[in-house]
């Protein structure tokens, strides 16, 4: 079966333009792009597309399909508050909350222009075949592609951040012990299982495999997830350096970065996608780039959630593959991939001022769509629009006031378009949104669906939010101190037992703190806007780098910041740091680098 597009423009992304062309279709791939009136099949459906912009569907790299019944439930949040929320905000959900949680995401996706995502799904304390079907069969119903990757781990939150659970008082202690993962074989058999027994058509809807945060997850859990992911030829999927907290407990646990301790399990490969990479340093980054890796790069969630700028031209220069993503709509709250592309153009330009180190608008857009096309494993498939790839096909109305007037059309997608001017949305030749609106599920019944599911969940849930306040309180504290350290060349290793070559050191300011220059929360990277890059490239400081520095942005530029603080081992910064600026007396022993 035949159809074809006639009257359209067809964006060319890398050309800046946007000519006149009739798009063929046949079944549910593009055969021909060729000049306004070609020739079709008699049979062929005829689309008019005048008045019409299309472009290849946006490819989410990045999000989380629980996240979707827990939109807007937060706002000053860390990644770390995120995670300790948790069982407040995606707790006790039944197999149909989680297909109704992943469809309230497609929908929003598609409407807004989105075709395919990379999903992170959360099922505690395990995965299960049924819960990963929920998922998949919920993007299989609003006609969306997804990768399917359920998150894993088999440590929690509070045993994989070294001295956080020694800083808890015993009562709740005893509560986080209930938030165990299940042993990690129960995690890997289950995905072995839905692996196998998977009935959606993958061309549609795949599967993948997450190790949550590296270091949530022992050593030889994740070599059981390599050699899964291998087994099955699927992807590798997991969240590195996305705070400056992980990015620290890194060279605490492992006396290198997060990246290099992958690469050494053997995760870093062309199947490899890093989720945020904001604290990734040129190594990382060389390593993934050498290695074919991708990079999820989520700029809306990056500074919702205080994380900084990731450095997307770095990424691009060591020839790391960046796709672009939303995050979950718990942390970011919408999954508007207009809005990541243009933030992702922005966070560019916030970084410094050399204009030849920004991104451009072409490379955000292919970034968005091939780019992420290649992190899902998708590439050759979807991301373009050229004969041989398959009919995934925005439809913009260049009557909407967003395309008054078209000057340059990619500068427009990445600058200018937000999802208002989508109006039709085809997937693999198949309408899935039509002058607006879903042709494929009923968006009424989905609200109220919703609504009940949110007034169970919040009944049910109301103890785990009373555990997340008190849980708060002590991570809202400990963390920030944990990320108010510095890099120096010298002075004593992160991990000088496990790591004598390590090639950076990670200390403490003692003045920083004892000086009172700021409370925790002011000198906090979550609240800090301004200090990302130059933190970023401090952390990366070379081993023969001479001179000290100062991680800590808030007060002047990095040259004019001469350190006068004593160098400490990192294993005592946090709760020191905590103990010392929280005012109260309560007891934060040492920690120790703590063993994978
Ligand atoms: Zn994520």
């Amino acid at each position: 079966m035949a159809t074809i597009i006639r009257g359209g423009r067809v964006l060319d992304v890398r050309a800046h333009r946007a000519d006149a062309a009739d798009v063929l279709i046949t079944g549910d791939t593009i055969t021909e792009i060729g000049a306004p009136g070609m020739p079709a099949p008699a049979d062929a459906t005829v689309l008019d597309a005048r008045g019409i912009l299309l472009h290849p569907g946006l490819i989410n790299s990045h999000t989380h399909a629980h996240g979707n019944l827990a939109k807007g439930m937060g706002d000053r949040w860390t990644l770390e508050l995120l995670l300790t929320a948790g069982p407040w905000i995606s707790g006790g959900r039944t197999l149909e909350d989680k297909h109704l949680s992943a469809k309230i995401g497609a929908v929003e996706m598609v409407l807004k222009g989105c075709t395919a995502s990379y999903d992170l799904p959360l099922e505690f304390p395990a995965p299960t075949p049924e819960g990963i079907h929920a998922v998949g069969s919920a993007y299989a119903a609003v006609g969306m592609r997804a990768v399917v990757a359920p998150m894993v781990a088999d440590r929690t939150f509070y045993e994989a951040i070294p001295g956080l659970m020694d800083v808890l008082p015993p009562a709740l202690q005893q509560d986080v012990e209930k938030l165990r993962p299940a042993p990690w074989k129960t995690s890997v058999e289950n995905m072995r299982r839905a692996l196998s027994e998977w009935k959606l058509d993958r061309d549609q809807i795949r599967l993948a495999v997450a190790p949550t945060i590296p270091h949530h997850c022992s050593d030889e859990f994740i070599r059981a997830c390599v050699a899964l992911a291998a087994e099955h030829g699927v992807g590798l999927h997991t969240h590195v350096a996305e705070s400056k907290v992980q990015a620290i407990v890194g060279l605490q646990r492992y006396g290198k970065t997060l990246t290099a301790h992958l690469d050494d399990l053997g995760v870093v490969s062309d199947r490899f996608t890093v989720a945020h990479g904001v604290w990734l340093d040129e190594d990382d980054m060389r390593r993934l780039g050498d290695r074919g890796a991708s990079v999820a790069h989520n700029p809306g969630s990056n500074m919702r959630l205080g994380n900084g700028l990731a450095d997307m031209r770095a990424m691009l220069e060591r020839r790391v593959n960046v796709g672009i993503g939303t995050d979950g709509a718990n942390c970011s709250d919408n999954l508007n991939m207009y809005e990541s592309m243009r933030l992702a153009s922005f966070v560019s330009k916030a970084q410094r001022p050399d204009i030849e180190r920004w991104v451009t608008t072409d490379e955000v857009a292919l970034a968005a769509t091939e780019g992420s096309a290649r992190a899902l494993g998708f590439q050759g498939l979807i991301g373009r629009l050229a004969a041989g790839y398959k009919a995934d096909i925005v439809f913009l109305d260049l009557g909407h006031v967003n395309w008054i007037p078209l000057n340059d059309p990619t500068n427009q997608l990445v600058h200018t378009e937000d999802g208002g001017a989508v109006t039709h949305v085809m997937i693999g030749g198949r309408m899935v949104v039509r002058d607006r609106r879903l042709t494929t599920i009923d968006v009424a019944a989905l609200a109220r669906e919703a609504e009940a599911a949110r007034e169970r969940l919040a009944r049910l849930n109301a103890p785990g939010q009373e555990l997340y306040e008190r849980l708060a309180a002590v991570v809202s504290r400990f963390c920030p101190g944990l990320a108010h350290t510095r890099t120096t060349s010298r002075g004593t290793s992160a991990a000088p037992d496990r790591a004598p070559t390590a090639p950076r050191v990670v200390d403490r300011s003692i003045e920083e703190s004892a000086r009172g220059s700021s409370s925790p929360s002011a000198c906090a990277t979550s609240t800090h806007p301004s200090r990302t890059w130059s933190d970023r490239e401090r952390i990366a400081a070379p081993a023969n780098s001479s001179s000290e520095r100062h991680t800590c942005a808030c007060e002047r530029p990095p040259k004019l910041h001469t350190s006068r603080s004593v160098s400490t081992p990192i294993a005592s910064s946090p709760a020191t740091f905590a103990a010392t600026s929280s005012g109260e007396p309560i007891s934060m022993p040492p920690t120790a680098a703590s063993s994978s």
